[in-house]
């Protein structure tokens, strides 16, 4: 079973930081999930890394993923919410967040959600050269390790919902297991307010989903209570990217 493939519709804008996205041209391999695991799928030979949009549609689960900087008080503000729901999410951490924070991002870890590499300073990753580009993935994998142990599992690449070839194969140099791309785009770094996120995302999400999110809006953090209530009306629970990948 296939599972992951983002569509070209709908590419989504990370203004928190500043620039826009884009197409990639690039052939994007499939990612799969646990449910296609579990249920013995056998898994192709990756010819390149993945990049995972979403696992696998039997999946009673959907993955909230976020943006990982901005003001710390709103980081934790969000980790109560999503504590007291039950909920785990995954934090997509800047490295330069990580150095100025590390005591929030510590906190996420220490209760049970996941932290992965979203660059070092969330420049234009596909504006840089070879080297430069490794080095934005290599500096925050070096923080994410010293801080955690571990440089996470998922990648995301800055200012782009879609990895080129030559970022998934640095990536996965690095270490990477796949880029964690997605397929429910919130649009809350646009500060619509905490119903519209709420509406967009409910409406969109399916088993499977993996949801853009940011750390560091007010709004995010109020849509969480009742976008949380949505999903579990719906039978969906919210866990990290790697319990919705099976890593
Ligand atoms: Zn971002």
């Amino acid at each position: 079973m296939l599972a992951g493939v983002a569509g070209l519709a709908g590419v989504g804008f990370c203004a928190a930081c500043g620039g826009s996205s884009r197409h990639s041209a690039n052939v994007r391999t499939p990612g799969h999930g646990s449910v296609a695991a579990a249920a013995g799928a056998v898994r192709p030979v990756r010819s390149q890394p993945e990049e995972i949009a979403h696992g696998v549609r039997t999946a009673r689960a959907v993955a909230l993923t976020f943006h990982g900087s901005g003001d710390p008080a709103l980081a934790r503000r969000l980790l109560r919410e999503v504590d007291a729901a039950g909920a785990r999410v995954t934090v997509m951490a800047v490295g330069r967040w990580l150095d100025e924070e590390p005591g929030t991002a510590r906190a996420f870890l220490d209760n049970g959600h996941e932290l992965g590499n979203h660059t070092q300073n969330h420049r234009d990753i596909d504006a840089m050269s070879e080297a430069d580009s490794h080095a934005e993935i290599a500096r925050c994998a070096e923080r994410l390790k010293r801080l955690t142990g571990t440089a996470g599992v998922w990648f995301r690449p800055s200012q782009t919902r879609h990895a080129s070839r030559r970022v998934r194969a640095q990536a996965a140099t690095l270490g990477y297991r796949g880029c964690l791309s997605y397929d429910v785009d919130s649009l809350d770094f646009t500060d619509p307010g905490a119903p519209a996120i709420t509406r967009k995302v409910l409406r969109e999400v399916r088993g499977g989903s993996v949801v853009s999110m940011h750390l560091g809006h007010s709004g995010t953090v109020e849509a969480l209570p009742v976008l949380l209530d949505g999903l579990r009306s719906r039978g969906l629970r919210a866990v990290t990217a790697s319990e919705l990948m099976g890593a």
